[in-house]
C-alpha cells in the first residue's frame, strides 16, 4: 500500500530560515505508470517533479503555476514539469527509456541523461507577464542545478536535496526531497548549525525509504534550533488537460488547413504528453467551433 505524497512546509522561530520537505513516492510511482520510465528516467523526471512540487508549494495565489524546463542536450532531452501552488505536479521527458550505466559513484547517472545546457523556471501568475528565470545546468543531477538557480537567478542561498530509489522493475522505491532557504536578513550564525545537520543527515530518499515523514526530516534538518511547523499538505500527480482547451488550439489553426482536414475526411488525434489522453476532433468539428467563435 503505497501512501498518498505529502509535503511539510516549517520555518524556523525567528524567520531566518524557512524548509519544505515532501515525500513524493506515490507521485513518481504515478509518473513511471504513465510514462514507463526506465531506471534512470524515474530518477531523473522524479527529481524534476519532487523539486517542482517543493517550489509550487512555495507559490502565494491559487491561479499560480511554476514550470521547471530543464533543456539539456543528453538522450532525456528536454524535461518540462508544472506544479500548482499546492504542489500538485505533473511532467514528462521528451525519451523516457533512456538507460544509462551507474556513473562513478555507483548510482543512477541523471547528470549523463540530462547533459548541458539551461534551467528555465518560469512563474505564471494567472494574469499579466509571466516571470522567467534561466540559469545554466551545472551537473544534470538537478539539486545542485536548482541550488545554482536560486543562487544565481533569485539570490536566495538555497540547499535542495532530491532522491529517488528504483526497484529492479525500474519503478520507484522511495522518492522525496526537500528545499531550504535563507530569507532576508537571515541570522547567519545558524548556518554552521544547519550545515552540519545537513550533512549527517545523508539520502533523503533513504530515510523514506525507511520510513521517516517530511515533518521528520526537517526535524532532524533544524536538530538544535527553535522551529515551527507551519502546516502538511497532500500532493498529486495532477493532470490539468481538456478535451475543450485541445479543440480551442485546433481552431486558432488556418482555415485552409481546416478545409484540408475536412476533405481528408479523417478525424484529427491529439495526446496530452503529460498523462497520454487522447483526444479525438472530427474537421466538420472544429470548423463548427471556429463559426460559433466568429459569431
Ligand atoms: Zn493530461
Amino acid at each position: 500500500m503505497i501512501k498518498n505524497s505529502t509535503l511539510t512546509r516549517a520555518m524556523t522561530e525567528d524567520g531566518s530560515v524557512r524548509i519544505v520537505c515532501a515525500d513524493t513516492t506515490a507521485i513518481v510511482r504515478r509518473a513511471h505508470e504513465i510514462h514507463k520510465t526506465s531506471k534512470t528516467m524515474t530518477a531523473a523526471l522524479g527529481r524534476c517533479l519532487t523539486v517542482t512540487s517543493l517550489m509550487g508549494s512555495l507559490l502565494k495565489d491559487d491561479t499560480d503555476t511554476i514550470t521547471l524546463q530543464l533543456k539539456g542536450d543528453g538522450p532525456a532531452g528536454t524535461i518540462i514539469c508544472v506544479s500548482d501552488y499546492k504542489g500538485n505536479v505533473r511532467g514528462y521527458a521528451e525519451d523516457c527509456s533512456v538507460e544509462l550505466p551507474p556513473n562513478d559513484l555507483g548510482k543512477l547517472d541523471v547528470g549523463g541523461a540530462v547533459g548541458s545546457g539551461s534551467l528555465g523556471i518560469i512563474r505564471d501568475f494567472g494574469s499579466g507577464e509571466p516571470y522567467v528565470g534561466i540559469s545554466p545546468i551545472v551537473t544534470g543531477e538537478i539539486g545542485d542545478d536548482i541550488s545554482e538557480y536560486y543562487a544565481t537567478s533569485e539570490q536566495t542561498p538555497t540547499v535542495c536535496a532530491l532522491g529517488v530509489r528504483a526497484n529492479t522493475d525500474n519503478s520507484p522505491k522511495a522518492a522525496g526531497g526537500f528545499l531550504l532557504q535563507l530569507l532576508p536578513g537571515a541570522d547567519e550564525a545558524l548556518i554552521p548549525q544547519i550545515e552540519k545537520n545537513v550533512t549527517s543527515l545523508g539520502s533523503v530518499s533513504k530515510l523514506i525509504e525507511v520510513g521517516h515523514t517530511p515533518a521528520e526530516i526537517i526535524e532532524m534538518v533544524f536538530e538544535g534550533i527553535p522551529f515551527d511547523y507551519f502546516d502538511e499538505i497532500d500532493i498529486a500527480y495532477t493532470c490539468t488537460c481538456e478535451r475543450d482547451k485541445y479543440k480551442r488550439a485546433l481552431v486558432s489553426m488556418s482555415e485552409a488547413d481546416i478545409a484540408e482536414i475536412v476533405s481528408d475526411g479523417k478525424p484529427i488525434e491529439t495526446e496530452c504528453r503529460f498523462c497520454h489522453q487522447k483526444y479525438v476532433f472530427t474537421g466538420e468539428e472544429i470548423l463548427a467551433a471556429r463559426k460559433d467563435m466568429k459569431k
